[in-house]
């Protein structure tokens, strides 16, 4: 049996400004009974530590709005009302509500749970259009976060075989192709928006702490990083690889931005980096409207992993504007293409792009995305608020700069143990105790548009009038 992977969260609270939901409010009238410390199983209502004979401030981080304190205060003295500048933050993808979840698991690691029921619609777009076979979620003390039975959510990067062949004697005569094991099928990829250094070094230290990789521009790697060298993949042109050597010859895998010119370099950028180090090269290819293509022509052109970047939003690069693609649908037809041409197995597909939400990744590696990478979230874990109008903009909170490494690579780990235990408990309501065993397997899935056409199509889509004849 593989070790047991665990992700160690630890509340680290980020004392910063931030817009919540909802604020509670402790009036005059309170007789410092203390009993809403008692109600509240969440511990927002404490005792102020210079003076215990007084209650402090309720810490609205932690609430998940069961308005018990309020209903049990014997004095009606708490009152929870609605932050105004709330619905501000965020946008049509990145809702508000998205928001504040990712930054209260940030905050200790906890699955979320709203506390007052789910109230929102049961579906929606892209990853909201589809739904997981959970047939299995009866054997909850079998498997699951708490379960007796191990569920691996490992992956490898890496060309697999089709198949082994052995000599006379029984011995194996195929070259087995190097792989990367990560026990997550999660990459963080370094954002675009200006980081403090504290933030640079968190990524990094985070990745490192929960054994994967950060794909961050090899010009960024400073001798600071070197010793967690085993946890960056440096990101290059082709043009560049001389100038990076030194960080090429320590990596285990490299990122190469796609280009036209990649298409017929391929082979000869293989050869130059093999001449350096035995990194795998992974390929960051843009989701633009021929993508499959593209990915079909560079496997046949013996990539070896390819990163599928979609918009910040999950979108189609350059497609018409609200008539993009969205990645869940580019997956699929990214992995359906490669499977049509017998050559999935040959290749690890990375998506990236709208990955906002732990449900975002096994739904994605359904799909048929090997892993997934993500940078967003871990903004959002410090804090970040990201408006989408009039156009992307990533606003961090004043005096992050100054909040000790320590502190900043915990919030980073907690959301990523978070995302962990839901990618458990999905995997463990389906029956599936291999991450891997989830790539493409879209018949554990069920798809919105799917449904809808099987069930109404006949009567009011295209195939009405074979019906009616
Ligand atoms: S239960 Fe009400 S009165 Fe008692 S300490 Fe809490 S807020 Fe104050
Ligand atoms: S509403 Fe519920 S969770 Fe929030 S502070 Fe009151 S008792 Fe705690």
């Amino acid at each position: 049996m593989p070790k047991k992977y665990h992700i160690h969260p630890k509340a680290a609270p980020l004392d910063l400004e931030y817009v919540f939901k909802f604020k509670i409010v402790r009036g005059e009238n309170c007789i410092n009974c203390g009993k809403c410390t008692k109600v509240c199983i969440y511990e927002a209502h404490k005792r102020r530590k210079d003076d215990p004979r007084r209650m402090a401030d309720p810490n609205t981080v932690v609430c998940r709005n069961c308005f018990r304190c309020i209903q049990e205060c014997p004095r009606g003295a708490l009152e929870k009302s609605l932050e105004k500048d709330f619905a501000g933050i965020g946008g049509d993808f990145w809702k508000p509500d998205m928001l504040l979840s990712l930054w209260k698991q940030a905050e200790d690691g906890k699955v979320p749970v709203s506390g007052a029921g789910y109230r929102g619609p049961f579906t929606g777009t892209g990853f909201d259009s589809m739904w997981t076979d959970m047939s299995e979620i009866v054997r909850p003390t079998r498997d699951g976060i708490h379960g007796r039975e191990y569920i691996s959510t490992s992956v490898d990067l890496g060309r697999r075989l089709n198949h082994l062949v052995f000599d006379a004697e029984g011995r194996l005569v195929s070259e087995v192709p190097d792989t990367v094991d990560l026990p997550i099928p999660i990459l963080f990829e370094s954002p675009t928006a200006d980081l403090s250094a504290n933030v640079k070094e968190a990524l990094v230290k985070a990745a490192a702490e929960i054994g994967t990789c950060i794909i961050m521009p090899a010009a960024d790697m400073t001798p600071e990083f070197t010793e967690y060298s085993d946890s960056i993949i440096p990101c290059l042109a082709p043009a560049e690889i001389d100038t990076h050597r030194a960080v090429i010859e320590k990596a285990r895998l490299v990122a190469i931005e796609h280009s036209d010119a990649l298409m017929s370099d391929l082979p000869q950028v293989k050869e130059e980096i093999r001449k350096i180090s035995h990194a795998l090269i992974i390929i960051r290819v843009p989701a633009g409207k021929d993508v499959e293509e593209t990915v079909l022509r560079l496997v046949h052109s013996g990539a070896e992993i390819i990163h599928i970047v979609a918009d910040y939003c999950g979108r189609e690069i350059n497609g018409l504007p609200g008539s993009e693609r969205l990645l869940k649908d580019i997956i699929r037809a990214v992995h359906l293409r490669l499977v049509e041409d017998r050559i999935r197995d040959e290749v690890t597909l990375i998506a990236s792009g709208g990955i906002a939400m732990a449900e975002h990744v096994p739904k994605a590696m359904l799909c048929g995305a090997d892993l997934t990478a993500l940078d967003i979230p871990l903004m959002i874990a410090l804090g970040a608020r990201l408006y989408e109008k009039p156009e992307k903009q990533l606003i961090f909170p004043e005096g992050l700069a100054k909040i000790p490494v320590p502190i900043v690579t915990q919030r980073m780990v907690n959301l990523m143990g978070a995302w962990h235990s839901q990618i458990l408990e999905v995997m463990g309501a389906m029956g599936i105790r291999e991450a891997r065993r989830l790539r493409g397997e879209s018949g554990r899935a069920i798809f919105f548009e799917e449904v809808d056409r099987d069930t109404f199509g006949k009567l009011f889509g295209k195939n009405r009038e074979a019906v009616s004849k």
